[in-house]
């Protein structure tokens, strides 16, 4: 039994490598989701009419940013393609001028969007995005895996409504927010957000809002869902992600994150400094229940909820009623409307943009630049189908936490 999975995966892996899939294999149908190293499209497979989403990472931009080896280093993650609570992924390939991975596409859009629909979710609708996304999170430590960038913008809804994380980790190393350098020589006397500080809940949730998605754009990142001790150099364990999840059920129900701020350097300041900061306005009633779930998630790491176990977090009060065994096959606590298999509603609307197409390229990176350092990409495509087919036995050193 365990021989013959095994042979079937070597099979796969080989198939995979075998088909050497291209950008030609694949049609565009519209472009999705802006991420700060790329973009993501729906697009339609030619051979079956299978629709995919395709996220497309730009090399140059990558290389720009100075940070590649991180590439590699942040890619301790997998795709383990059995979860129901992680992004099926499909196919990766790469040409001269991106990176490609081709990936079940979710319909029902993602988390940040939902929240910036709507003023606040209910405790009853927070409490079912937040089990599921522990279920979710629970799933890949089981695996050996930390997430680190648990975000609103990386829940994805699938058709039915119920939550999956999006394929994780690879740009995170990139971005600024995540790197503790970008932080430390900030001067003292940074200008104060004190028009923020003053703004009651109302124009906060508005300000946040407004300027979310280009923070979800920006190549700098938003350190609002990291956990403090993922900042500083003693180290973290996979509790970091619980500590996230605390921030985005706080998010949902306040209509703000609590560490919110105009700079990231002072939202970074906040949440070094949260147990000042981390406070709940009188103005946005919220049940005991929920705030005390809140700080036990946002707390330090040693007394965090979960430090047990994930038991201890299922059984608590908040999570009354909640029935974890069957909760993904009964309906979600917000219906997806779906009229077809590449319906985009769910979606904001993007430009199409020229990623595409055959580059005059914008950057004074010529075109050998980009080939000689095609070395630091090679393993790219190949780890990617390792970890399609490694779905028992993950190798040591893709696991996370090193
Ligand atoms: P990262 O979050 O790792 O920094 P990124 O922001 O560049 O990367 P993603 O978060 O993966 O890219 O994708 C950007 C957006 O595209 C998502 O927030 C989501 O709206 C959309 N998206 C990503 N993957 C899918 C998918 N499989 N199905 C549908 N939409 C998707
Ligand atoms: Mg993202």
């Amino acid at each position: 039994m365990r021989r013959s999975a095994h042979a079937r995966k070597e099979t796969e892996f080989l198939r995979l490598k075998r088909t050497r899939l291209g950008l030609e294999d694949f049609e565009s149908l519209k472009v999705i989701g802006r991420g700060a190293f790329g973009e993501v499209r729906l697009v339609q497979k030619k051979d079956t009419g299978h629709v995919y989403a395709m996220k497309i990472l730009r090399k140059a931009d990558m290389l720009e940013k100075e940070q590649v080896g991180h590439i590699r280093a942040e890619r301790d993650i997998l795709v383990e393609a059995d979860s129901l609570w992680v992004v099926k992924m499909f196919y990766s390939f790469q040409d001269k001028l991106n990176l490609y991975l081709i990936m079940e596409f979710l319909p029902g859009g993602d988390m940040m969007t939902l929240l910036m629909k709507k003023d606040t979710l209910t405790e009853e609708e927070t409490q079912f995005y937040i089990a599921e996304t522990v279920l979710a999170i629970d799933s890949i430590h089981q695996l050996g895996f930390i997430h680190r960038d648990i975000k609103p913008d990386n829940l994805l809804l699938d058709s039915k409504g119920h939550v999956k994380l999006s394929d994780f980790g690879l740009c995170t190393g990139l971005k600024k927010a995540h790197r503790t350098e970008f932080y430390r020589n900030l001067s003292h006397n940074l200008p104060n957000d004190f028009t923020f500080q003053n703004m009651n809940s109302k124009r906060k949730a508005e300000t946040w809002k407004r300027n979310r998605r280009q923070l979800a754009f920006s190549t700098v990142g938003t350190p609002d869902y990291i956990a403090p001790e993922v900042f500083m150099q003693t180290g973290y364990n996979k509790l970091c992600d619980w500590w996230s999840l605390g921030v985005i059920m706080y998010e949902m129900l306040i209509g703000y994150p609590p560490f919110c701020s105009e700079t990231p350097q002072e939202t970074y300041k906040k949440v070094m400094n949260w147990k000042e900061t981390l406070i709940f306005p009188p103005e946005v009633p919220i049940s005991e229940r929920a705030k005390d779930l809140i700080l036990r998630f946002c707390c330090e790491w040693e007394h965090r909820i979960g430090a047990p176990g994930v038991e201890e977090i299922k059984t608590n009060p908040f999570f009354e009623g909640v029935d974890w065994e069957h909760i993904r096959e009964r309906p979600a606590a917000i219906s997806i409307e779906i009229k077809s298999i590449d319906d985009t509603s769910n979606f904001d609307e993007f430009p199409e943009s020229d990623i595409l197409k055959p580059a005059v390229s914008t950057s004074n990176h010529s075109e050998t630049d980009y080939k000689n350092k095609d070395w630091v990409f090679i393993n790219y495509t190949y780890k990617r189908f390792e970890g399609l087919t490694a779905r028992g036995a993950i190798p040591s050193y893709m696991k996370a936490g090193k």
